[in-house]
């Protein structure tokens, strides 16, 4: 089987780790800052000297493409090059170096595709500079509306459509990932979680992506003075709302093992020493590749009592998302490719969003996942294994290899 060379994959992770570092062994490359657009210039002048064409759409997605001998739709490899304040060297910036890596395998082989074959780029996935996350894959695909994100303001005022004008990088909307130039997208990413090392599996074959719910609850009762109410006749909100937590906390557990629950954000008003709370307003995120497990979740919310200890109770979904299946022959194609590389795998669903949950159904498209050393992501000590980068890239040539050979 054909094989990347790790050597030069170490080189462009190392490169690439210039742009906004931080020092510390993180970086911080804020979407359309100096270092992203460092970063976008040294990938874009890569992919020139490997022959390939650069096109950028009207959201600044960047797409490099390597001739194929038949006339047929390109397959891409891609994620983004953009990151948290002070995030890592992997998160975005592997699946576009792995993919890069994967194209110079092709030239330096002499290895034709019969599809165009390519990398490319979307532009602020992270949304840690313009809310929200995953922006332009969700514009291309149709989840958001264009006009809506190009006001999208970061916190110094600059809207992400004078921040695109700004950088040069933004192309014609005709060259947008669509069905009818591509038959592909793969995107490889780290895991962002402890499963994979855990396990020992070298590769995550990537299912899709698990779907969620997103509530806010407020919890109201009555605000007095610390020192001269009873403490019998109080509605305190805080009370009552340690208690809906507890009783959330209890009665998701017992629902199923992979559900994971979050209550991470909690809003105490006044939030004043000497005064007794009387609005508290907290968050609940839960999430499970079951559509049946995840209306478990929205049971027992339903079923909660409305009043608690004097305080009423008000559960608000704020948003939810269906989980996301990857195409079939993508995922059979990473499976194939690790067990032929002698890789071991596991299957299993993100976690995490990506810009591949969006292109799923609208261009077919499949992940693969590397494994991150302690879980460790969005953080300076996010780090994979350059074997263990190389041993994704690898799946991912072949991969792409048996795609290029099946799909017209
Ligand atoms: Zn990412």
């Amino acid at each position: 089987m054909i094989k990347i060379n790790k050597t030069r994959l170490r080189e462009k992770v190392r490169s690439f780790s210039r742009f906004g570092d931080n020092g510390n062994g993180g970086i911080t490359r804020l979407s359309l800052s100096e270092p992203a657009l460092q970063a976008r210039k040294e990938l874009i002048c890569r992919c020139r000297k490997l022959g390939m064409e650069i096109k950028t759409d009207d959201l600044g997605d960047i797409y490099a493409i390597r001739k194929g001998t038949e006339d047929l739709p390109a397959i891409v490899m891609g994620s983004h090059l953009d990151s948290v304040v002070n995030g890592g060297n992997y998160d975005g910036v592997l699946g576009v170096l792995t993919g890069l890596e994967v194209i110079e395998t092709l030239c330096a082989g002499n290895r034709p595709t019969r599809h165009p074959v390519g990398v490319m780029v979307w532009t602020n996935e992270e949304g840690a500079r313009f809310d929200p996350a995953m922006m332009c894959s969700g514009i291309v695909t149709g989840h958001f509306d264009k006009d809506t994100m190009m006001h999208s303001k970061d916190p110094e005022g600059v809207c992400f459509g004078e921040a695109l004008a700004e950088s040069d990088f933004a192309g014609s909307r005709e060259n947008r990932l669509n069905p009818r130039d591509y038959a592909g997208y793969l995107e490889l990413h780290i895991e962002q979680g402890p499963v994979l090392e855990t396990m020992k599996k070298e590769i995550g074959v990537v299912s899709g992506v698990v779907g969620m719910v997103n509530y806010e609850f407020t919890v109201t009762g009555v605000s007095d003075h610390a020192g001269t109410t009873p403490q019998k006749t109080r509605r305190d909100a805080l009370y009552a709302a340690s208690g809906v937590i507890v009783k959330l906390w209890d009665e998701l557990e017992k629902i199923d093992d992979e559900l994971v629950f979050t209550m991470g954000r909690l809003n105490v008003h006044p939030n004043v020493h000497t005064v007794i709370p009387d609005e508290v307003r907290f968050t609940l995120d839960a999430r499970h590749q079951s559509p049946g497990i995840i209306r478990k979740v929205v049971e027992v919310i339903k079923n909660l009592p409305h009043e608690v200890k004097g305080c009423s109770v008000e559960a608000k979904e704020l948003w939810a998302r269906d989980t996301v299946e990857f195409d079939k022959p993508f995922v059979d194609a990473v499976r194939d490719a690790s067990d032929e590389l002698g890789c071991s795998y596991l299957e299993m669903y993100s976690g995490a969003g990506h810009d591949a949950q969006y292109v799923a159904g609208y261009v077919p498209c499949g992940m693969i996942f590397v494994p991150s050393h302690n879980g460790h992501s969005h953080c300076p000590e996010e780090y994979t294994p350059i074997e263990l980068c190389a041993n994704g890239a690898n799946v991912m040539l072949n991969a792409l290899l048996a795609l290029d050979v099946k799909k017209s």
